[in-house]
């Protein structure tokens, strides 16, 4: 079947990229994963395009890869098209104070770009690990920023073929949510509005946030950053404290002895353990302080 999905798709887009049984465990920061059937890399948003097509004609629903920074795959193998984003690469500027940045755009590299232009309104964003499609899907957001201070619109390719211009609040940007999220498609790019800006003031200001990240972050260990998001009463990593599992494991995955916020792989984790180490340590939360975790990390 893999062989054969295989020689489908390459016999119909022959220039794509396309790899099969590609572990995701190469391509999640938690480096966990088992094989995807099919991995495409387009290089453009025609080829994308063609490859959503193709998805089409052949009734499978793909399932989109940015920096793969926030995913928790499977073990086995992942049936069907994973599509990666990572070739809609471009940053351009348009009238005073607007980026245009492809889906693939890491959201590191949007925001030193902005930087060099003296353009502010990224800083927050330039230690967060994935892409500009992560990111609009994710609302990505640290230190009291997120992208739906700066994020104008975002054109959208639907499973159909049809390109749309989502713009303000049809964007549904929330606490970790938008309106990607009941859509099915591939974000293509997003334009930012950003201010002018001292690009000294700017870059001190990135340097400091990234201190803080390391000082209270495990960046050494693989993780897809905050397993849950913020609940409506506290914060995650004080919640799990409290119920005394900073440092709890099921076999390689653990509470991060560092910030109780995140899951972390120590060498050998599953995504199975890490899926166990979820629910217990949402058991315990919810015996111990009332509240329902829920998990921001997005589980394929
Ligand atoms: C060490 C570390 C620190 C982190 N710190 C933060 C932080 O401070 N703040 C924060 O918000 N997050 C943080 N994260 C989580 C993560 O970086 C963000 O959620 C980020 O926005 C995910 O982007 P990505 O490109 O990696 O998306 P992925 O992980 O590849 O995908 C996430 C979701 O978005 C979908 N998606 C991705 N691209 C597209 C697209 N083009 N079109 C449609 N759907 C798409 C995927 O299908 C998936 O459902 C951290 C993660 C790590 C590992």
């Amino acid at each position: 079947m893999s062989d054969s999905l295989y020689e489908q798709m390459s016999a119909a887009l022959p220039e794509l990229r396309l790899l099969a049984a590609e572990p995701l465990a190469k391509h999640t920061s938690f480096r966990i994963g088992g094989p995807a059937q099919l991995l495409a890399c387009p290089g453009s948003e025609a080829e994308l395009a063609a490859v959503l097509a193709w998805c089409r004609s052949a009734g499978i629903i793909p399932r989109i890869l940015g920096g793969g920074t926030n995913i928790l795959a499977p073990d086995g193998e992942l049936p069907g098209v994973v599509i990666s984003t990572r070739g809609l690469d471009a940053i351009t500027q348009k009238e005073d104070g607007i980026l245009s940045a492809g889906a693939g755009v890491p959201l590191a590299r949007l925001a030193m770009f902005a930087q060099k232009r003296g353009l502010t309104g990224l800083e927050f964003a330039h230690g967060i690990p994935g892409t500009v499609g992560g990111g609009m899907y994710m609302n990505a957001g640290a230190y009291q920023g997120e992208l739906s201070q700066v994020a104008l619109c975002a054109r959208f390719l639907t499973l159909g073929g049809e390109i749309q211009r989502l713009s303000g609040p049809e964007l549904g940007l929330g606490y970790r949510r938008s309106a990607f999220m009941s859509m099915e498609g591939v974000i293509l790019s997003a334009d930012f509005r950003l201010s002018p800006g001292e690009p000294d003031a700017i870059l001190a200001r990135m340097r400091e946030l990234m201190e803080k990240r390391r000082a209270s972050q495990p960046l050494d260990l693989p993780s897809a950053g905050s397993t849950f998001k913020r609940p409506a009463m506290g914060y995650a990593a004080a919640l799990i404290q409290e119920a005394g599992l900073k440092g709890f494991r099921v076999g390689d995955a653990a509470v991060s002895e560092k910030h109780s916020g995140f899951v972390v792989n120590l060498g050998r984790a599953t995504g199975a353990d890490v899926l166990a180490l979820m629910e217990e340590v949402r058991k315990r939360v919810k015996e111990q302080s009332g509240v329902e975790l829920e998990p921001e990390v997005r589980i394929w």
